[in-house]
């Protein structure tokens, strides 16, 4: 019908293309009558029935697949409709969606529309439908929500969250003068994945960072402000990326872009292949990736959300500095140091940062010591020096990032509004199972069990509590409780990284390898934890001497302990702190003065610090109510129509997708506390119509009866009626709407 409509780019500001003459105009200013609204599209999609009748495959909610659902019928389902272009699926309210890796058009202002009020289970599943469901209970119950986006790297997490922001966008109602409050909530999208997202193998635009975004609502339902929350971006892969690999986007948009005076003053070529932290991979020039436009689109979202011409000179003058340490060649002298034969690109970094170059060039190569009443320098061998440069480049690059995120949150405050609710959105790496498995995937699946354990308190307990409270019969499900494992990890003292700090911090040699020995002494009798000394059963993947395995939730990862205490550390040479501390680089000094001053302490470590902004995080979900979509990855190869069944099988699993199946299909469909009930349907009854005196409880035995409810069809609670299909509730709402 419209395939052309979207959003656009225009002169920096993010504008609805209404390319199609003949949608009908979009409702920005609101919904007007709400209830005339949703009338009049449900008399239109009855009429039509162009929709529901598109989508007459498999089944739309796996609730409704035939009695003793197996595995193979949920994939046959999943497979059937994405045969056809269906990628959503509901499991009752839960969103399963399968990356289509092609435009489908479904994502139209009409579309848009379509959805904007109308009750969930009436249209094809879509994400649309989970983000005004989200939506609109906000609005009449004025609570907070959010979105939890889980799925393998590329299964389409960030497509999701964006597609939601967009939807948020169009349809809440706006008043002029906060339009500038969405365009900054869209146009931070662009900026944050040009600094935070990079090619993987897995994914052309992989985001190396997890994200929270709330969006703040006042009253009426406007948007008008936000705050983001980054976590744990990957830092390494400034200056390491595996083969077929490449760095973060914004080096690559900056040289091919980026204006030729700008690359004059910051001193580099537009070639990306001369800079050797761009170039590990060998694939520094992609053709799928349009380096040049996507520049263009992130150098106008810099103006909207407030960054100014001294913001982005310091901003690129450290993305430049980057590049150049990068070039730096060390060699040995005589003595075994490290020294550096050409001092062409230290002048540049000296010039960018606003430090001397002399002390730019001995902090490289030398390393403080303090001693009893004084301090040594003592000079560094060519590997540690390289170690210096790379801390330098991971530290500054890792820093700038926490830079952004704040400016972009100062640019998305609205002191203006005081009561608001909000809906998150937290768009987060899933599960990381690779050949070799290290530090990062370690944090990454840690990540991955908390947010597992949300999921199994806030769907599979509460429901079954809810059922018991209500005093509803019911056959438990049996379910795998996460939590041994997340105690395995973060217990005080007791837990993996308990072990690995004190291996940090403790005097003497530690060692990547005695670390794995303090494992095997303190955990290794632990039904989640194998090493090679106590390996498992025979014919698994052998465990090498520096790894150890974790039984997940989601399967078995062999992690390689090598790194885990530099990356753990991510020590910076205090010497070159000193160096970044003293930087006339505003940026820097803001992050590195300040935050050095203030804390002359030692830091948390790396493991620590993600820990603790996990807990806070779940602090924050757990006073909210919650949605989900879990997204599947069709196939490794990024191609469209190309249905793994091993692939998805695996994920299906991981995702515990039908554990909640089960839980769904035993359980009911809705349910909602009698005064509600009665309230919204008492005009089908003569007997409750107009008023009911006697307890709603009755009231509601009345009005069932009167309009055939099957005893199979509900059950009754202490203080709610149950309703087990959706489609006995469908029934109920079409014969009001239409009374
Ligand atoms: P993730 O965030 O889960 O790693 P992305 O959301 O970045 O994955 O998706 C990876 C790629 O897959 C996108 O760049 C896009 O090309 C494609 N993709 C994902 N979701 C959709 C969708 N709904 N429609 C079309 N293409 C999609
Ligand atoms: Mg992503």
């Amino acid at each position: 019908m419209c395939e052309a409509q979207g959003h656009q780019l225009v002169g920096g500001k993010f504008q609805v293309a209404q390319v199609d003459s003949c949608s009908p105009a979009l409702p920005l200013c609101g919904m007007g009558s709400k209830k005339e609204e949703a009338r009049r599209k449900r008399i239109h999609l009855h009429m039509e029935g162009t929709l529901t009748a598109r989508d007459k495959v498999g089944v739309q909610d796996f609730v409704l697949l035939d009695a003793h659902t197996s595995e193979s019928a949920f994939v046959d389902n999943l497979r059937q409709r994405f045969s056809k272009n269906l990628i959503y699926t509901y499991i009752g309210t839960l969103l399963v969606s399968v990356n289509p890796y092609q435009e489908l058009g479904i994502y139209t202002v009409s579309q848009m529309e379509l959805y904007q009020g109308v009750n969930f289970f009436e249209l094809p599943p879509h994400v649309y439908a989970i983000a005004d469901n989200a939506y609109r209970t906000m609005c009449s119950e004025l609570n907070n929500h959010f979105i939890l986006i889980s799925g393998e790297s590329g299964a389409g997490k960030t497509e999701a969250s964006k597609k939601i922001l967009q939807y948020f966008a169009v349809t809440c109602p706006m008043t002029g003068s906060l339009q500038i409050a969405r365009d900054r909530l869209l146009l931070s999208t662009p900026v944050l994945e040009a600094f935070g997202n990079a090619k993987t193998l897995q994914n052309d635009n992989s985001s190396r960072f997890g994200k929270y975004m709330d969006i703040q609502f006042d009253f009426q339902g406007v948007p008008v402000g936000g705050h983001i929350i980054g976590y744990l971006i990957e830092k390494s892969r400034v200056v390491y990326q595996n083969e077929g690999e490449r760095n973060f986007h914004v080096f690559y948009q900056l040289l091919a872009g980026g204006e030729a005076e700008r690359l004059a003053y910051l001193g580099l070529q537009r070639d990306p292949q001369l800079y050797k932290y761009l170039s590990q991979g060998h694939c520094a020039k992609d053709t799928s990736i349009n380096d040049k436009n996507d520049w263009k689109a992130v150098s106008s979202a810099f103006s909207v959300i407030d960054f100014n011409d001294a913001d982005l000179e310091s901003l690129f003058g450290i993305i430049g500095s980057v590049l150049h340490l990068g070039n730096i060649c060390f060699e040995e002298d005589e003595q075994g140091c490290a020294i550096i034969p050409d001092t062409h690109e230290i002048k540049w970094i000296a010039k960018l940062l606003g430090v001397h170059p002399s002390v730019l060039l001995e902090a490289l190569t030398h390393r403080k010591i303090e001693a009893k009443t004084e301090e040594v320098i003592c000079p560094l061998t060519v590997a540690l020096s390289v170690y210096a440069r790379d801390a330098m480049a991971k530290a500054m690059y890792g820093r700038t990032f926490t830079w952004l995120v704040n400016k972009i949150n100062s640019s998305l405050v609205n002191k203006d509004f005081t009561q608001k609710t909000g809906i998150g959105l937290l768009d987060i790496y899933g599960f990381e199972v690779f050949d070799k498995n290290g530090f990062e995937q370690f944090c990454i699946n840690y990540c991955n069990e908390k947010l597992q354990q949300l999921l199994t308190e806030r769907t599979l307990q509460a429901e079954q509590a809810e059922y018991e409270a209500e005093g509803i019969q019911w056959e438990p499900i049996q379910y795998f409780n996460n939590k041994i494992i997340c105690d395995l990890v973060e217990e005080r003292h007791k837990g993996i990284i308990s072990i690995l700090d004190e291996e940090c911090i403790r005097p003497g040699p530690a060692t990547d390898f005695s670390f794995l020995e303090k494992l095997e002494e303190k955990v290794g009798n632990h039904a989640h934890f194998q090493t090679r000394k106590l390996a498992g059963p025979k014919g698994r993947r052998r465990i090498g001497w520096m790894e150890f395995r974790l039984l997940h939730y989601a399967g078995e990862v062999t992690y390689c302990t090598k790194g885990f205490l530099e990356k753990n550390n991510d020590l910076l040479y205090r010497h070159l702190k000193e160096v970044l501390c003293s930087s006339k680089n505003s940026i820097l000094r803001e992050c590195f003065l300040v935050t050095e001053l203030e804390n002359r302490r030692r830091p948390p470590t790396v493991a620590t610090q993600f820990k603790n902004s996990l807990s806070s995080l779940l602090e924050i979900l757990i006073s909210k109510e919650p949605s989900y979509i879990r997204c599947i990855k069709p196939n490794a190869r990024k191609e469209p129509s190309k249905f793994d069944d091993f692939l998805i099988r695996h994920q299906i699993k991981y995702l515990g997708l039908m554990e909640h199946l089960r839980v769904r299909r035993a359980g009911f469909a809705y349910r909602r506390k009698y005064e509600h009930f009665l309230q919204r349907y008492k005009s089908l009854c003569p007997d409750t119509w107009p008023h009911w005196h006697g307890p709603p409880g009755e009231g509601v035995e009345r009005l069932i009866r009167y309009i055939g409810y099957k005893p199979e069809e509900y059950k009754l609670g202490k203080t709610k009626i149950f309703i087990r299909f959706p489609r006995t509730l469908f029934a109920t709402e079409d014969a009001f709407e239409f009374s």
